[in-house]
């Protein structure tokens, strides 16, 4: 039987070297498979916090992923990050890769945006997934507790409203957008609810 997995975590928790690893494992025991990603902001390829990278096939919104699981067949798997920007229809789909193609899916994503609330294809994984898989590299907030919140800090104070697709999970902290200096940063969520960023 083949499996959807859905692994989730924050910013930091190491999602995207986890799903070159995965990639990497099975590619060298002569299994085939296609590594997908969003927004990366290298391009079309999947970038760890630790350096690695590997080319990726880019999921633009209108890319049909069953189609794409068809025309590549056969295929053993499927890893794809950034799934919290997948639309409902390419989670389905996902779903149909596995149940008709018995082609297993490790999709990686983060849980909730800088609003606290979960993203669309995240909602999604959690509710067609055979298995959650919470990452274990925890991130820490400021004052030392157990980060769960990525949130958003423009011109130094944290938002709570906004357009929800900015970044990915990526190196870079700090970009312009609209003039604003906008920045992500991981807390508790305790200093999320408060907005206080410590110093
Ligand atoms: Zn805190």
């Amino acid at each position: 039987m083949a499996i959807l997995r859905f692994s989730f975590g924050t910013m930091g928790s190491g999602k995207s070297t986890l799903a070159l690893q995965i990639h990497h494992n099975l590619s060298s025991r002569q299994l085939f498979g296609l590594l997908l990603t969003t927004l990366d902001r290298e391009g079309k390829q999947v970038t760890s916090r630790l350096g690695v990278a590997a080319p990726a096939i880019e999921v633009t919104p209108d890319l049909d992923l069953y189609a794409l699981a068809v025309r590549q067949w056969p295929i053993h798997y499927l890893v794809c990050d950034e799934v919290q920007f997948y639309t409902v229809e390419q989670c389905d789909q996902l779903a149909r890769v596995v149940d008709d193609l018995e082609v297993d899916v490790y999709a990686f994503g983060l849980l909730t945006d800088f609003r606290g609330e979960l993203f669309e294809g995240t909602r999604r994984m959690v509710e067609i997934a055979d298995e959650h898989a919470p990452l274990q590299v925890e991130a820490r907030c400021w004052c030392g507790a157990r980060a769960t919140h990525n949130a958003r800090v423009v011109n130094g104070a944290m938002v709570y409203e906004g357009e929800t697709v900015v970044v990915g999970d990526t190196n870079e902290q700090t970009e312009r957008l609209f003039g604003d200096t906008v920045r992500y940063e991981l807390v508790c969520r305790s200093h999320f609810r408060s907005g206080n960023l410590g110093g």
